[in-house]
């Protein structure tokens, strides 16, 4: 059994725990999911992997901050504890991963500029590199990238990797293919 924790912020979340059991049916993998909303939901049972979701950056931010959830910090500190601890961080969750903006390292190298490439009207969707549906939404986009670049869009970087943490500027849980899905659950079992 892998036990995946999903960051309850803001943003994207269901939709993610839809797209983690579709994955793991296919992997025919026992998979449960937690849902994490307070730094207590973290620390009540272990996780094996953690889905940082999309969303508002500044919503999550100011709500995983607060006083009341502390979640952020508990996540960032569960992160850096082992690079290797498999980590799916998707556009908000990958501005987050670059840019954690609480006086640590970043949980991966890379710059990152937000809504880089225009607001909600300019999201869109293109094929990257290899072939996965790319879905942008109101997008960041890295720039110059010290990890390993694992996928692009028109050679640039829209996916970057450090040990077992991937940041992804797109949404990979609103197309049909779970290959990043799959790529978290692999790094669990
Ligand atoms: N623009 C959002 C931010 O700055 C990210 C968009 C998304 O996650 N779809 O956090």
């Amino acid at each position: 059994m892998v036990t995946i924790g999903i960051a309850m912020l803001q943003g994207a979340r269901h939709a993610h725990i839809d797209a983690i059991h579709r994955a793991a049916s296919e992997m025919s993998l026992d998979v449960e999911t937690v849902e994490l909303r307070t730094i207590e939901d973290l620390q009540k049972q272990p996780i094996d992997g953690l889905m940082l979701p999309g969303g508002e950056s500044t919503v999550m931010r100011l709500r995983g901050n607060d006083e009341a959830s502390q979640l952020l910090p508990a996540l960032f500190a569960w992160m850096r504890e082992d690079e290797a601890r498999p980590v799916l961080a998707t556009c908000a969750g990958a501005i987050l991963l670059a840019d954690p903006q609480d006086g640590g390292v970043p949980l991966v190298d890379a710059d990152i500029d937000r809504n880089a490439y225009g607001g909600q009207v300019d999201s869109f969707e293109s094929a990257l590199d290899c072939g996965f549906p790319g879905i942008f939404i109101r997008a960041p986009r890295f720039g110059e990238v010290r990890d390993e670049v694992v996928c692009t869009l028109s050679g640039e970087a829209v996916g970057v990797r450090r040990g077992n943490r991937l940041a992804l500027t797109f949404h990979p849980e609103l197309s049909e293919d779970s290959r990043y899905h799959r790529m978290l659950l692999e790094a669990c079992a």
